[in-house]
């Protein structure tokens, strides 16, 4: 079983919702569509703000529950730890985190030196680290402007 995790995300999409048997409806596009385009990984409010436009019946609850479904086939990942609403990830690639402590930003980055960050064995000793990313806390650019 290998699920290919290319720059294709909408393949990526239908080969999960297929592999789960989850029926791929156009809210579903829609609120898959929606975390892609979104650089700023949207808690499940902000989905749901977009969604509205579109699908104007659409509850609150669903779009919560669809990306919680969308978390468990993993499709999206979590970013935890910054305490308020919960916020997801459509980007699957290795990479770490900018957190902006005044507007809650969250920016991606890449750096290989972190990829490879080493595990000290006392912690290997008791308990499994399954990923590794570092996320670094401070003031993004434009909160940083606001400012002066
Ligand atoms: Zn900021
Ligand atoms: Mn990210």
């Amino acid at each position: 079983m290998s699920i290919k995790n290319d720059n294709d995300p909408h393949s990526l999409f239908l080969e999960k919702c297929k592999e789960h048997n989850l029926k791929i409806t156009p809210q579903r596009i829609f609120i898959y569509k929606e975390l892609i385009k979104s650089k700023n990984h949207p808690s499940a409010d902000t989905v749901f703000k977009a969604i509205k436009k579109e699908f104007p019946n659409i509850s609150f609850d669903t779009v919560n529950r669809t990306l919680l479904t969308f978390y468990e086939i993993g499709l999206v990942e979590l970013v935890e730890g910054h305490g308020s609403p919960r916020r997801f990830d459509s980007n699957l690639q290795p990479h770490h985190h900018l957190f902006c402590l005044k507007c809650g930003k969250i920016i991606d980055f890449t750096y290989k030196e972190y990829d490879n960050l080493k595990i000290p064995e006392t912690i290997n000793k008791e308990f499994k680290v399954v990923q590794k990313r570092v996320i670094l806390n401070g003031i993004c650019s434009e909160c940083e402007k606001k400012d002066h």
